[in-house]
C-alpha cells in the first residue's frame, strides 16, 4: 500500500476546471474571485464581513492589528495549537501568554483561564486578546469565553483553522456570535484548500475595513474612506502601515469551487471517525468526544495512547515504518527553543504537556479508501497489542 498522509487536499476536475478558467481570465489577482470566494464563506457562515488573505498566519496578523494589539499588550492563547497562533501577537509587539488545556477537548479550558483571570485583574496584566484555538475541529465553550470577555474586558479572535464546515449550538463556526473576528485556513491539509490561503469574518464593519487595509499595504482607494476632499481618479490612500497579504484570484477560484463540497467533505470525515471510533474502541487508547453542543469537521483525530508500554514514540515509529503517516499536534507552543528563551518554563502547563506525551493523530481525509483506514486500523492494533 502506498503511503497514506494524515491529511491531503481533495482536488476533483471542477476544481481543475475553476483554476485553468481562471488562469485564462483577464485577472490572476484583484479580479472578481476573491469577493466571490468572500461572499461564500460569508453566506455559509452567516456573518457580515470576510477579508479573504494568502494565509491563516496573516489573517491572525491582521486581525491582531485591527484589534489595536500592540506594546504592552497581554495576548493569551492555547499552548496546544500551531506556532502560529501565538507568533502573530509577538508580530505585533505583544506579550504571549498560555493557558492549559481541557483534558477532554485539548481546548482552552474555560475553569483555568477563569482562574488566570483572576490573578490577572488583581495585577492589572489583563489580556486585550485572547486567541482560543477550536482543536481538531470541535469549537470551544465560546458561550463561556464570551461571558468572560464581557466581564474582564477582552477581545476574543477564534482560531477556527480546523473548524471550517463545524458547528456550535446549531450555528456555524465563523458566525461571530460569540468573538470579534474568526479565521480560517485553506492550507492544503485543512478541511477546504486554495493552495496557501486563510480568510478573516467579522460582524464588525471597522474591523474589517481595517483588516482590509493591512492586508494591502495600509491603501485605500475607496472615496468613502478617503481622507482627501474631492480625491482624483487615481487617487489611492495610504493610512496605516499594513502588507502585502492579497490572496490572488486563482487561489479564490479554487477556493470557491471547494466550498461546493464543504458539507461533503465534513461529512467523510465524520463518516470515517465513526468507523475509527468502532474499531478501535477495544484498544487501550483515548479516543476524540464530541460535546453534544458541536458538531466538528474533524480536521483531526487524536488518539491518546493509554498505556506506558508500548512507548507513544515506538507506536508512531512502528506506524511510520508500515508507511502510515501519523503525526503528532501539537508541541506546546512555549516548549520551543523561541518560546524557552522567553522564559517558559517545562512543566508550565501540565495538561498540555501530559496530552503532548500521549498524543497520536491518525490519517484523516475524505479521499481515505475503507481498505487504507482498515490497514490504519489493523496496524495500530498489531503495534498497540503487541
Ligand atoms: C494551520 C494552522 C495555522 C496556520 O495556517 P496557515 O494557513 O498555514 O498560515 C494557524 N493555526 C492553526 C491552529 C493551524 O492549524
Amino acid at each position: 500500500m502506498a503511503f497514506i498522509p494524515y491529511g491531503r487536499q481533495n482536488i476533483d476536475q471542477q476544481d481543475v476546471d475553476a483554476v485553468v478558467e481562471c488562469l485564462t481570465s483577464d485577472y490572476l489577482t484583484q479580479g472578481p474571485k476573491v469577493p466571490q470566494f468572500e461572499s461564500l464563506v460569508k453566506e455559509y457562515c452567516t456573518v457580515a464581513y470576510a477579508v479573504a488573505v494568502n494565509s491563516a498566519t496573516s489573517a491572525l496578523h491582521v486581525a491582531c492589528l485591527a484589534l489595536g494589539v500592540g506594546k504592552g499588550d497581554h495576548v493569551w492563547t492555547s499552548p496546544i495549537t500551531f506556532v502560529a497562533t501565538s507568533n502573530v501577537a509577538l508580530f505585533c509587539g505583544a506579550t504571549v501568554d498560555f493557558v492549559d488545556i481541557d483534558i477532554q477537548t485539548y481546548n482552552m479550558c474555560m475553569l483555568q483561564l477563569e482562574e488566570k483571570l483572576k490573578i490577572a485583574a488583581q495585577r492589572n496584566e489583563l489580556p486585550k486578546v485572547v486567541i482560543p484555538v477550536h482543536m481538531g475541529g470541535q469549537s470551544c465553550d465560546m458561550a463561556k469565553l464570551a461571558l468572560l470577555a464581557d466581564k474582564y474586558g477582552f477581545r476574543v479572535i477564534e482560531d477556527a483553522s480546523h473548524a471550517v464546515g463545524a458547528s456550535y449550538n446549531d450555528l456555524k463556526v465563523g458566525g461571530c456570535q460569540y468573538s470579534n473576528i474568526c479565521i480560517f485556513s485553506f492550507h492544503p491539509v485543512k478541511i477546504i484548500t486554495t493552495g496557501e490561503g486563510g480568510m478573516a469574518v467579522t460582524n464588525d464593519q471597522n474591523l474589517s475595513r481595517a483588516m482590509k487595509l493591512y492586508r494591502s499595504h495600509g491603501i485605500t482607494k475607496d472615496d468613502r474612506q478617503i481622507q482627501k476632499e474631492d480625491p482624483e481618479a487615481w487617487f489611492y490612500e495610504q493610512q496605516k502601515l499594513g502588507y502585502n497579504y492579497r490572496m490572488t484570484d486563482i487561489a479564490a477560484a479554487l477556493g470557491c469551487s471547494q466550498m461546493k463540497q464543504l458539507d461533503a467533505f465534513v461529512n467523510r470525515r465524520r463518516e470515517l471517525v465513526r468507523r475509527y471510533s468502532e474499531h478501535l474502541s477495544n484498544l487501550p487508547l483515548s479516543l476524540p468526544t464530541e460535546r453534544p453542543e458541536i458538531r466538528s469537521s474533524y480536521h483531526l483525530y487524536i488518539v491518546k495512547l493509554e498505556i506506558k508500554k508500548p512507548t507513544r514514540r515506538e507506536v508512531f515509529d512502528a506506524l511510520r515504518a508500515a508507511d502510515i503517516g501519523v503525526n503528532v499536534h501539537y508541541i506546546p507552543v512555549y516548549r520551543q527553543p523561541y518560546y524557552q528563551a522567553l522564559g517558559f518554563d517545562k512543566g508550565y502547563c501540565k495538561d498540555a504537556e501530559a496530552y503532548y506525551s500521549q498524543c497520536i493523530t491518525l490519517p484523516l481525509y475524505p479521499d481515505l479508501s475503507i481498505e487504507e483506514q482498515d490497514y490504519v486500523i489493523s496496524t495500530l492494533e498489531a503495534v498497540v497489542l503487541n
